[in-house]
């Protein structure tokens, strides 16, 4: 069972969310906002294992290379350009697909992995915790989080945290999952980031549910919304200052006694639309 949080912003607690959820049902953690992955300050995991995450970058043997421009039109990404003398490669544009080496007929293309970030592989409590991280500077975050995804065991139960937003790191964080909780505030801002959020789930025809965190009486601007949608809202987190004092302390929220109670019911609420 793949459980995954995501919204449409960054800020609105997501993370604080599905590490409660988490943590509470000893469900296996996966990080894939590889960006600003910070699950591991609430669960606190012991690290064992660091693999290298990156991607093949093609190099262009110059006395091989007879400018056919075959790799130049078969890249889809746009990582290489004929200059009219030589092919150049643009390394950060490059997704390391290997088409142009499968394209070039003449064996001008060698490949050399080029490291984007790491992946880290432990436990907290009794369960798996993965985290994906970007190298600083690096725009290219889609094939780390192919790395974390492959260590996911359909077989288990696993939440698994998106990146924020709606681009290709949260569509490729999102295939192969069972159910989506998309975790939303209630602004204007929020209500406008969770219908580009919500638009992408359907997309891609994932069963999903919306929790409000900080939940407030401005909620109307996200129910309104999810009634003229026929959308479920799955439950809510209310604003509170203790909840924000755990934060800042890096605890988690069901270490609060209201909490806890308030984080069982929302598991079950989940789990429940999961195994529907
Ligand atoms: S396909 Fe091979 S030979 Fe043709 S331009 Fe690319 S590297 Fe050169
Ligand atoms: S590996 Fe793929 S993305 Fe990279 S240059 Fe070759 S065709 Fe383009």
């Amino acid at each position: 069972m793949n459980i995954v949080f995501l919204s449409g912003k960054g800020g609105t607690g997501k993370t604080t969310v599905s590490t409660n959820i988490a943590y509470l049902n000893g469900f296996n953690y996966y990080d894939c906002d590889v960006e600003e992955p910070n699950g591991h300050i609430f669960l606190k995991p012991v690290i064992n294992e660091i693999i290298d995450s990156g991607v093949l970058n093609p190099v262009i043997n110059e006395d091989k290379c007879t400018l056919c421009n075959a790799c130049v039109r078969n890249c889809q990404f746009g990582a290489l350009v004929n200059t009219g003398k030589k092919i150049m490669v643009f390394n950060e544009l490059c997704h390391g697909c290997g088409t142009c080496s499968l394209s070039c007929k003449y064996d001008a293309i060698t490949e050399v992995k080029r490291t984007l970030g790491k992946v880290e592989v432990g436990t907290y409590e009794k369960a798996k915790f993965v985290r994906g991280i970007l190298n600083v500077k690096e725009p290219l975050a889609v094939p780390v989080i192919k790395d974390v995804k492959k260590l996911i065991n359909n077989e288990e139960n696993n939440i698994i945290d998106s990146p924020p937003g709606t681009s290709c790191t949260v569509v490729e964080t999102l295939e192969d999952m069972d159910f989506a909780v998309l975790v939303t505030e209630p602004t204007r801002f929020g209500l406008s980031d969770l219908k580009m959020a919500v638009y992408v789930v359907r997309e891609m025809k994932i069963p999903f549910g919306i929790v409000i965190n900080r939940s407030s009486k401005d909620d109307h601007i996200i129910t309104d919304y999810l009634e003229s949608e026929n959308i479920d809202l799955i439950g809510k987190i209310p604003y509170s200052m203790r909840a924000a004092r755990l934060y800042s302390e890096g605890k988690m929220m069901i270490e609060d006694e209201e909490f806890y109670e308030r984080f069982k019911k929302l598991s079950e609420d989940i789990i429940k639309r999961v195994d529907k």
